[in-house]
């Protein structure tokens, strides 16, 4: 399937034409952003079939998974449509006595017009989950999906452009090239989700403008599996998490870390669970996805290549043309290996044997993840990871659910991206929260004039560290003026 480019040469008259309509103040009002985000929510319910076989073409999405990601983004916009008005409100703060009659607050204004990035591999919510904070927001946006998804950018392009407003919200398509034009432009927020080496590409375009940015970047997910657990359950979740969407889930699983008087019960514990739920051939499972090209797919098997054939204990059935790579499981495999150093995004998942759990966390537990999922019901052990390792997320005797939690802010650490969006966090990701200070002429204490006397100097220093809201302020004023007044 042939994607429509956009024509290069039209790139900066796209970019003036949102700067143009961010100016004009259209997307100010809250109730125009909650009629915009009204608008998403009616473009998804009313198109469901289109874009389910638009799913269907690219990655072979599975019902459940084109399901998921459609509630993602209808519940992201019930939460802004229900909390816009509560999330922008200004928030007052307290300030300095010395500075009276000042009071303090802050307000959330929109950055401008925000360019959003997005990856082929759950191309709907990295889409429209981005795009509904940045309208919440107040901005104009331009949404870039992936080349690799034709048919859902194609779909994306074809139905949101009829619901939104053309002139605040635009879908463009393209690759490299016009995303490369795309980064030249000087955007006032990026918001890139998709892998570490073009996550680069887009922090070094964003620094020669300045404009602030999010990257929602991949990594190598570890996760620990310690003695002791319900292995029935906790394998379950694993494999679910590992092979939902062929392992092309970047919070998916990257590896297992497994205590060695275990390892063999645990390999063969995943081998009867993927069966189980894909049966002995996936291939014919209605459950089980596709790899998105040709190119991933020989790109996976570069890692199954140079291993010991006895490492790879399950798997590694491959059908090229039907872009089919079957899950595999590999044992121990070299740690300088290309699958020990790179992360993985595919349906292969190697494990390691481990006999000292303390050391793993102060060396490969160190490297920032977007999560380490860890099963375990030791609580000693629960709190070493939460204080002593840092992640996106950590998820304790669960893996992946927490993307379905809308409370918890989404985002990386370190190489895995910066910047948390979802719910609240989406708001105020796509928000400059501005400081206020509002004075009045009225009144002009005489400690804030020269000449500055000793005396008058501690009283600053002094008044200076109360910080109390004006309202108390005003009303120990008040108390203490009746108080005088009674007691004269
Ligand atoms: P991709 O190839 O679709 O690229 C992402 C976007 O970058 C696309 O829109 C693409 O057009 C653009 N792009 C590609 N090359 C470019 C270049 N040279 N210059 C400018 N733009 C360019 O997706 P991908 O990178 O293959 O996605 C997979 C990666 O994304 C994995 O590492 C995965 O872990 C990560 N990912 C992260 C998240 C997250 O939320 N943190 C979500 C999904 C995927």
């Amino acid at each position: 399937m042939k994607l429509q480019y956009l024509d290069v040469s039209r790139i900066p008259d796209v970019h003036a034409n949102l700067r143009r309509a961010f100016l004009s103040k259209k997307t100010l009002p809250l109730s125009w952003r909650k009629t915009q985000i009204q608008k998403i929510k009616q473009c998804l319910i009313e198109n469901w079939d289109t874009y389910f076989e638009a799913a269907k073409h690219d990655l072979k999405q599975t019902q459940l998974i084109a399901r998921l990601e459609f509630s993602q983004c209808i519940e992201e916009c019930d939460y802004m449509i229900k909390n816009l008005y509560s999330l922008a409100e200004k928030q007052k703060c307290p300030i300095p006595p010395v500075l009276f009659p000042a009071s303090g607050f802050t307000i959330f204004e929109p950055y401008g017009v925000v360019l959003v990035i997005s990856p082929w591999n759950y191309p709907l919510q990295l889409s429209i989950l981005p795009l509904i904070g940045a309208i919440a927001a107040g901005n104009c946006v331009l949404l870039k999906p992936s080349e690799l998804s034709p048919a859902t950018s194609t779909w994306i392009l074809d139905y949101m452009s009829k619901y939104v407003d053309k002139e605040c919200f635009q879908v463009v398509l393209g690759a490299v090239e016009e995303t490369s034009a795309l980064l030249k432009l000087p955007w006032n927020y990026i918001f890139y989700t998709g892998g570490g080496r073009v996550g680069r590409i887009i922090a070094h375009a964003a620094a020669e403008h300045l404009t602030p940015t999010t990257l929602e970047l991949g990594g190598r997910n570890p996760v620990i599996l310690d003695r002791g657990i319900d292995l029935d359950v906790s394998i379950k979740r694993l494999v679910l998490a590992k092979f939902v969407n062929c392992g092309q889930t970047c919070v998916a699983p990257n590896h297992v870390y497994v205590h060695e008087s275990m390892i063999e019960e645990v390999i063969e514990t995943v081998k009867n669970v993927i069966v189980e739920f894909y049966t002995d051939d996936p291939q014919k499972s209605s459950d089980y996805s596709r790899i998105i090209t040709k190119d991933h797919l020989k790109h996976l098997q570069t890692f199954l290549d140079p291993l010991d054939p006895s490492t790879i204990v399950f798997g590694n059935v491959v059908d090229l043309d039907d872009l089919y790579f079957s899950p595999t499981l590999v044992l121990n495999p070299p740690k300088d290996a290309s699958i020990s150093q790179e992360e993985i995004f595919g349906p292969i998942l190697p494990f390691y044997s481990y006999s000292d759990l303390s050391s793993l966390i102060d060396t490969d537990l160190q490297e920032r993840s977007l999560v380490i999922c860890a099963f375990t019901n030791d609580a000693a052990l629960q709190k070493r990871l939460i204080s002593e390792t840092s992640s996106g997320t950590l998820s304790i005797n669960d893996a992946l659910t927490h993307v379905t939690c809308r409370e918890l802010p989404f985002g990386g650490v370190g190489s895995s991206g910066y910047g948390q969006y979802y719910g609240k966090y989406s708001f105020e990701t796509f928000s400059h929260r501005k400081s206020v200070l509002h004075n009045s002429q009225r009144f002009q204490l005489d400690l804030r004039s020269p000449p500055f006397t000793q005396q008058k100097i501690d009283w600053i220093l002094r008044l200076k560290k109360l910080s109390i809201p004006m309202h108390w302020f005003l009303s120990i004023l008040t108390f203490l003026s009746v108080f005088t007044y009674i007691i004269i």
